[in-house]
């Protein structure tokens, strides 16, 4: 099994070790793990200024020594890639495996994350609308390798509201910009029925000629490593997609 997507101690919503999550890998069957930590540079984020890249290395390095068994990856989770194209090139300068690009941030004021958006009673629609806005912007400005979490929204919402000709819009520039969405499996720790994207957005992307996808957790605790991957793999069965890992920021086919 491979996590494309976990969160460790340097991200602001995680306290977990390198160390815990190589025993759960080992305890549980998980060759590999890309560890990709939040980046965040809206000053509005609670997140922006905490990651520190120099010591996420060293300590990333000395963990990868100790587990020379498993395949360690250094990624990190960049969020809104189109608003801040100068910071992400400075990431894109570092040895990363894996760049996900996500939108944590609509773009609506107040500026706030979806579970803020649902508090403040922003409807579903209003949401929505200005989120797949800002979805389509980062693909076609590019520049990461995975698209995170595509419909997150619903996650808060607990409903999916889409344009189908929007999202083949979507998945067509990703496709021309190198960007794979992943299968976020956090979903379904949280009473939903279904990953992230689920049937409905994925059978889009395979329609519009997309092939590969990357398998994620999203976990920020050890326990949670691997998670759901059973349903993301039988997913990708139902639509002919392929799983993939990056190293270095190439597309590497699983085996
Ligand atoms: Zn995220
Ligand atoms: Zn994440």
């Amino acid at each position: 099994m491979k996590d494309m997507h976990v969160h460790t101690h340097f991200s602001p919503d995680s306290g977990e070790s390198f160390t815990a999550y190589i025993a759960a890998a080992r305890q549980k069957g998980v060759h590999t793990i890309c560890f990709t930590d939040h980046v965040d540079t809206n000053p509005n984020d609670i997140g922006t200024g905490y990651y520190d890249s120099g010591a996420f290395f060293a300590e990333f390095n000395v963990a990868k020594a100790a587990a020379p068994d498993l395949q360690l990856l250094a990624g990190i989770e960049f969020s809104e890639p189109h608003h801040w194209g100068k910071e992400l090139a400075e990431y894109q300068k570092l040895p990363y495996d894996c760049i996900i690009g996500s939108v944590h941030s609509s773009g609506l004021e107040p500026d706030l994350f979806f579970s803020g958006l649902v508090a403040s009673g922003v409807p579903a629609e209003t949401c929505y609308a200005a989120y797949w806005q800002a979805v389509l912007e980062t693909v076609t400005a590019g520049g990461f390798d995975v698209l995170g979490h595509i419909d997150i929204p619903k996650r808060y919402y607990r409903e999916l509201i889409f344009d189908e000709e929007l999202l083949r819009e979507i998945f067509r520039r990703m496709l021309s910009n190198g960007i794979v969405p992943e299968i976020n499996t956090s979903t379904l720790r949280r009473g939903l029925s279904d990953t992230m994207p689920g049937r409905n957005i994925l059978r889009l992307y395979a329609e519009e000629g997309g092939k590969f996808c990357t398998i994620g957790s999203d976990a920020h605790t050890a326990g949670e490593l691997a998670a759901g991957n059973a349903q993301a793999r039988e997913r990708l069965a139902e639509f002919g997609l392929r799983e993939v890992t990056f190293i270095r920021r190439e597309l590497v086919p699983a085996k």
